[in-house]
């Protein structure tokens, strides 16, 4: 299969390395800087078994004219709209596209430039790191789920669910792509924010132990609105993983990928998050106001990381 990876950072570079030895595999990535120096020297990714070099090809989109079977968008979802604009010469007729990104409007903005029948989605509990051009860390293992999204298609999303399993990445056949779709936003609308905020890894939110009031409230939001949207919502289901999650007794000691994207001076993915329940809930005059607080904290914060960058 030739794969192209619109969108090579953390997770496009560790998704293309592990699906690098049984397929054809290409990066694309607008960051120039990067894209050369895995041509030059190769990837260069880092897990558990150390530290592997893999010779794989990188282009700028407007330097990729070969044509995908499988297209699997993994950019930030603000950069949704353009990634894909800028990838539109390597979809057929035949090509798949797949995304698993974070957070709400993904789906619907694809929608816009590609036909849904060529559409499939999932989310993934996989991680990784970019730690420089050329340079990923793989943080942890997890699982991919993929549903074509209208839930017809079951035998494609079949086979790009064994393409995955293949290469050693695990995935099944969601249920329901949509739920999985908000309930994995609703878990990163509490997580991405609170870790964020405090400047605390994962563990050390756990270990203060008495935030559940406020988890739930953010969560209860949320089911608000997808009730109102009529999207299934487990608000317990979610509750359960954010409580594992947070347990001090897991290995807990990463930062969520918001505080590295406001470290590093970057727009997070907030408007797609909390912001997006926050929209929608508007549309239904539902209060959010746990959610709305988070955001505008984000927001400010993000303001602030813009300013530090401009005077540094
Ligand atoms: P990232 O910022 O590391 O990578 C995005 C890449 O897209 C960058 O290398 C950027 O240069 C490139 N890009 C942006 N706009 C482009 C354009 N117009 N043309 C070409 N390239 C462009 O992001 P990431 O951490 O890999 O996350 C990707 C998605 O996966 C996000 O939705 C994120 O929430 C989700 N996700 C991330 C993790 C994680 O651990 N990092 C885990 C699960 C899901």
């Amino acid at each position: 299969m030739k794969v192209i990876i619109a969108g090579a950072g953390a997770m496009g570079c560790r998704f293309g390395s592990s699906l690098f030895n049984e397929n054809e595999v290409i990066l694309v990535d607008n960051w120039k800087e990067h894209v050369d120096k895995i041509n030059r020297t190769g990837l260069s990714i880092t897990d558990d078994k150390g530290t592997a070099l893999i010779p794989i090809s990188a282009k700028l989109p407007e330097n990729c004219n070969e044509k995908a079977d499988l297209l699997i968008i993994f950019s930030k979802s603000m950069q949704t709209d353009s990634i894909i604009q800028s990838c539109l010469q390597m979809i057929t007729s035949e090509t798949k596209i797949l995304t698993l990104q974070n957070g709400i409007g993904n789906v619907e903005t694809l929608t816009k430039w590609v036909p849904v029948e060529q559409l499939f989605a999932g989310i993934t509990t996989y991680a990784a790191n970019l730690n420089g051009p050329g340079t990923v860390e793989a943080t942890g293992s997890g699982i991919i789920e993929i549903m074509h999204i209208t839930g017809k298609r079951r035998r494609e999303a079949e086979l790009l669910i064994q393409l995955f399993n293949k290469s050693g990445l695990k995935a099944e056949l969601s249920g329901n792509v949509i739920q999985s779709i908000w309930e994995k936003a609703a878990f990163n609308a509490v997580l991405n924010p609170l870790c964020t905020l405090t400047s605390s890894t994962v563990g050390q939110i756990g270990a203060y132990g008495i935030i559940g009031d406020v988890i739930r409230s953010v969560l209860g939001e949320i089911e608000l609105v997808a009730e109102a949207e009529g999207v299934d919502f487990d608000k317990l289901q979610v509750m359960n993983v954010i409580e594992n999650v947070f347990n001090p007794n897991m290995s807990s000691h990463h930062y969520s990928s918001m505080y590295h994207d406001l470290q590093n001076g970057r727009e997070t993915e907030i408007e797609y998050l909390n912001g997006a329940f926050i929209k929608k809930a508007n549309q239904y005059n539902i209060p959010t106001p746990y959610n709305t607080l988070l955001y505008h904290l984000i927001k400010i914060a993000e303001g602030n990381r813009k300013i530090v960058h401009e005077f540094s």
